[in-house]
């Protein structure tokens, strides 16, 4: 992989310290703030691939500076909480942070992670921006791959990548149930240990944007106790 730039927020010393270690052996160039404000700032002048970003830091939470940033930039964001309630806290704000990790983790897991969000970002940066190639259409929904952009009867939908990814896999696979592991191994891409909620995440958030009732979905069907589908007459 190509050497990025990682900009490391996170207040607890020894976590930076083995983090930054960990990341500058992958070959990654690593930038470490101690608390929000200066993270913040060097996220705005060192403009890094991707921002590791701790909840609970000293001057400004990981939330405000997530918030910040999604308001200025698309910059990949990974964001590090200790708590399950800090969860339902990301989730439930729709902050725009692209991953989150609980601790404790194992460095292998969050090495895992940044792989993944870079390889997109990458893929994403390389892609084409021409809107010719497959387009997938589906009752008022319209997905071009090569374009990465999604339409709900002709309105531009502001998807996270990762929304784009599970959005457009679900809908090249219609009518196909799929687990939540078997989601998180084919959209993001990982051997995935444990929490699966990161796709009953995006499921929501998708919801939430292409659903006339997100409560009562048409779209992006629950089969009980099986997985997800895009619903085939759809
Ligand atoms: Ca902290």
């Amino acid at each position: 992989m190509a050497r990025h730039t990682i900009l490391l927020v996170e207040d607890e010393e020894t976590l930076s310290r083995a983090l930054s270690y960990s990341l500058e052996r992958e070959g990654h160039r690593v930038l470490t703030a101690a608390d929000g404000e200066l993270g913040l700032a060097l996220a705005r002048s060192q403009r890094p691939d991707l921002v590791i970003l701790d909840l609970m830091l000293p001057k400004l939470d990981g939330l405000q500076v997530c918030r910040a940033l999604r308001a200025e930039s698309s910059i990949p964001i990974l964001m590090l909480t200790a708590r399950a309630d800090e969860v339902d806290k990301i989730v439930g704000l729709q902050l725009g942070a692209d991953d989150y990790v609980t601790k404790p983790f194992s460095m292998r897991e969050l090495l895992a992670r940044v792989a993944a969000i870079l390889r997109r970002a990458d893929l994403g940066h390389a892609a084409p921006t021409s809107h010719a190639g497959p387009v997938l259409v589906a009752d008022g929904l319209e997905v071009s791959i090569p374009a990465r952009q999604a339409k709900l009867h002709g309105a531009r939908l502001a998807l996270r990548p990762k929304e784009f990814d599970l959005l457009a896999f679900l809908l090249q696979n219609r009518g196909a149930v799929f687990s939540r592991s078997a989601l998180l191994e084919r959209v993001w891409g990982y051997d995935y240990a444990g929490d699966t909620r990161t796709v009953d995440v995006h499921i929501h958030w998708l919801r939430e944007k292409i659903e006339a009732n997100p409560a009562k979905p048409a779209r992006l069907i629950t089969s009980r106790g099986a997985g997800y589908k895009f619903e085939a007459s759809a």
